[in-house]
This record gives structure tokens, sequence and C-alpha cells, in this order.
């Protein structure tokens, strides 16, 4: 089976309550991992709804606005009462460690599983044999982010004929080449792509903003993007306040997509001031055409190239 990416939106609104969507919460499952970005108010209820595990889980904070972070606590402690004891990851701006530490004195709670925080302040947060994930900074509160995701691409095969004729010894140095490691030799460095087979890059790249308004930066960093998930909080008509409230309108989401020349775009943050979402769409549509709005339970796959 080819490899895919799922990616769940479990809420869409923006931070006032709205009965048909609930606060921030996108979750991106790839092999083994599960990265819940945002931890919006009913976070931990539209994870059961979706059947999303809370055993093992990287959590991503965009920023620590309220409609970003109050299902935390209360997901933390659902893991406490079910006695899960897999170590959890949470990733967030600078006071990030200060403000959970807070809410755990505030609430007298004692996490009975390990708990790592990563504060960023931009560049890469997390590499492994799978993915890289790097944040950038972006201009909606005095720490916020958006984030890249980038899966590492298919390695080729092993080239013996290409190993003799270096003269690598088998060995050790074979295994270290196949896992994509350098070597040296003679005070030579030998790079994984001199013996490994050609393969097509197909790496892919997610970038999700969290809360933001229009900003130069995420154009920059979300080129070429597979997906783009971007701040759409207001109507086209709502430029005004959009910019007064440091988020973006859906014509300010399309029009990242479209400079970022990103392949599809999904706008969320959703707010009630989109009177007639139909419109909102058209109006983003004709900037970019591959886009649309996210739903609380919209899952889409993105699918690898066989
Ligand atoms: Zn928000
Ligand atoms: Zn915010």
């Amino acid at each position: 089976m080819a490899n895919e990416i799922t990616v769940t939106f479990l809420g869409t609104s923006s931070a006032p309550p709205q009965l048909s969507r609930k606060q921030s919460a996108t979750v991106v499952k790839y092999k083994s991992h599960t990265l819940l970005y945002d931890v919006g108010e009913a976070t931990q209820y539209q994870m059961i709804k979706h059947k999303i595990k809370f055993t093992k889980l990287t959590i991503i904070l965009t920023h620590l606005h309220s409609d970003h972070t109050l299902g935390l606590m209360g997901l933390l402690t659902t893991r406490n009462f079910r006695n899960i004891k897999t170590p959890i990851t949470i990733i967030g701006p600078e006071w990030t460690s200060k403000f959970i530490s807070l809410l755990f004195f505030a609430y007298r709670f004692k996490p009975d599983f390990e708990i790592t925080i990563i504060e960023t302040s931009g560049g890469i947060v997390l590499e492994n044999k799978d993915f890289t994930l790097e944040s950038f900074p972006l201009s909606h509160s005095d720490t916020s982010f958006g984030y890249n995701l980038v899966t590492k691409p298919k390695i080729g095969r092993f080239n013996i004929n290409k190993a003799v004729k270096l003269g690598i010894p088998k060995g050790e140095l074979w295994k270290k080449l196949q896992n994509g490691n350098s070597i040296e030799i003679d005070e030579k460095t030998i790079h994984p792509s001199a013996v490994l087979d050609e393969v097509e890059d197909d790496s892919m790249k997610i970038t999700i903003t969290g809360d933001t308004p229009f900003d130069e930066t995420t154009i920059e960093h979300a080129q070429n993007a597979n997906l783009l998930i971007h701040d759409a909080t207001y109507p086209s008509y709502e430029e005004e306040r959009a910019k007064k409230y440091l988020h973006s309108t859906c014509v300010d989401a399309a029009e990242v997509a479209k400079k970022a020349k990103v392949k599809r775009l999904i706008m969320t943050h959703i707010s009630e001031l989109h009177k007639d979402l139909d419109e909102s769409l058209r109006d983003a549509q004709e900037i970019f055409s591959n886009c649309e709005f996210a739903e609380d339970g919209l899952k889409i796959k993105l699918k690898f190239k066989d």
C-alpha cells in the first residue's frame, strides 16, 4: 500500500463558541506518528469522536492563546485517569514550559507520564527518520509560529558495485551509508548519494499556520507545499478587522497560497462573521482555485506516489 498522510480537522472555529464548530485542533497522522496541532476547548471529545488515540501523541502549539490551549489540561488529565504511561512531547513557543508548570500548579496536577517540552524560536524543532518539523515566526501574538512538516524522501537501493568501486569495505560502513549517513574513508567524506541508486524525491510538505495575518514569512516558508492550512477568520470585506486583530481574510489565505505556489489550500479558524461561506469560497477561489473551507470532522488523505 502506498504511504499516506491523514489530516483530520477536529476544530475549525475562531475563539467565540459556535454550535457547529469547535475551537482549533488538527491532527496529522503519518506512519506511527500522531501530531496534534493546537488543543482548543473540546479537543478530547473530538478525539474520541474521530477515534484519535490519546496514547502516542506529539502536541504542537502554534501559540498560547486560550482558544488553542484550553483543551490541554483536560487531555493530560484524562491520560492520568486512563493510566496511559507513554511519554508525550509538547512543542510550543517561548513560555510554553512556564505556561504548563503554572497550569499544573493551579490544578494541583502531577502527570503519571513523562513530558518533554520543546520551546521553539524558529528553525528545525524535531527530526527523525520519517520527517522534519520546522517552525517559522508569525506576527499574530507576541510569540506565534507556523510549522512545516516535511517527510523524508524515499531512499534509493544500496548499489554494491558503486560501493566496491569506491573501495568501501563491507560491514559497518555499508550499513551506515544504507541508513543515509555519511562516512569517512582516508580523510575523504563519502555521502550516501554516492552509493545509493537515484530515486525521485517523493517528500511531502504540509504547512500549518495557526492564527496569522497576511504574512510574507508564510509565503517564503510555505513554498511548493503539498498542503497549506491557513487562518481564514474573516470574509473578504472584513480586511480592516483582520489587520486590527492580526488574523486573515479568506482572500489573504488565497493570496498566500498563490504566491507560495502550494498545491492545495484548506482554510480554517472560521468566525461567524462569514455570513455566507459559499460567497467567501468564491472570493478565495478567484485567486487560488484549489481551496476549500475546513469543517469539523473533515478528513483528507495525501497519497505518495508509488
Ligand atoms: Zn485562535
Ligand atoms: Zn490567537
